[in-house]
């Protein structure tokens, strides 16, 4: 197996952010003019959906960059009876490891409820940033459908040539479109399979991981492989809110579920982050 290093992760997340960034550049450009051909209902779908999907998809992407996956505290213990064998000793780490931690020989530490390593995000994504990384598929998704709806558009109209504003674009300029288009489908439907799978392992309680082991490496991209007698289920609005937090005002904002339904904001996060191993014993 070929693996993306840390190193070469940097690129790839310089990319995307290029990317998205060309995107905006690209839907924004001839907006200004449009505005005025277009109809009320028109401008203010715009204005809704514009910045703010921008503003989301950029946050949530940083956080779950950044954010720590899952940090094992250094004397947390085992509440309830959970199997004493799915308790490990990482040799690389030098800790004990809790049930569902595994060692990421490419991040260089074990990650609590570890779910798989994102190339996109050049990190893990466990149990601390799996709510940004979330939305930011959710987000970015839609981000992307938007930038395809529009960009059909003035590629509708420029080849008609019956709008002033997008009329004076070049040939360059529209097949560096096209091909941004192309980038961005593929992207969006890999978004839409990853978005798929990250929803149902936090509403079954599953793990990318734990379905890999049952499938024995070969998980297909769209494939979702329900855990039998699965022990850390406790049904999808449990499961929901212990990796999105207790505050239904806040699944939708970017920050994530802290200790003791306190949540403490943005800036916080990388404290949360060191969340203790008992209290996440505690709340499976
Ligand atoms: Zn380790
Ligand atoms: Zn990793």
């Amino acid at each position: 197996m070929v693996y993306v290093t840390k190193s070469f992760g940097y690129i790839i997340q310089a990319l995307l952010i290029f990317m998205i960034h060309l995107m905006v550049y690209y839907e924004t450009n001839p907006i200004k003019e449009m505005l005025d051909e277009f109809s009320d209902y028109e401008n203010l779908f715009n204005y809704i959906t514009g910045w703010p999907i921008y503003i989301f998809v950029m946050i949530n992407y940083i956080l779950a960059c950044t954010m720590h996956p899952g940090k094992i505290r250094e004397n947390w213990e085992l509440c309830y009876n959970y199997p004493k064998s799915q308790v490990t000793y990482c040799e690389a780490c030098k800790v004990v490891k809790p049930p569902r931690s595994w060692h990421c020989v490419r991040c260089g530490f074990c990650v609590v409820k570890r779910d798989h390593h994102c190339d996109f995000t050049n990190q893990c994504v466990g149990y601390g940033n799996i709510k940004p990384f979330t939305f930011f598929c959710i987000f970015g998704f839609i981000g992307c459908a938007q930038f395809l709806v529009r960009s059909l558009q003035y590629s509708y109209h420029w080849i008609n040539d019956d709008l002033e504003c997008v009329k004076a674009y070049s040939k360059t300029y529209m097949i560096f479109l096209w091909f941004l288009m192309y980038v961005v489908l593929a992207f969006a439907l890999f978004l839409t399979t990853i978005t798929k799978r990250i929803i149902m392992n936090v509403l079954y309680n599953t793990t990318t991981l734990e379905q890999m082991v049952i499938a024995d490496g070969a998980l297909r991209p769209c494939e979702f492989i329900t855990v039998e007698n699965n022990a850390f289920d406790l049904g999808e609005i449990p499961n929901w809110v212990q990796s999105f937090g207790i505050n239904p005002l806040l699944w939708f904002w970017p920050i994530s579920p802290s200790r003791n339904g306190v949540t403490l904001g943005p800036f916080f996060n990388y404290l949360e982050a060191l969340f203790d191993a008992k209290y996440h014993m505690k709340m499976i």
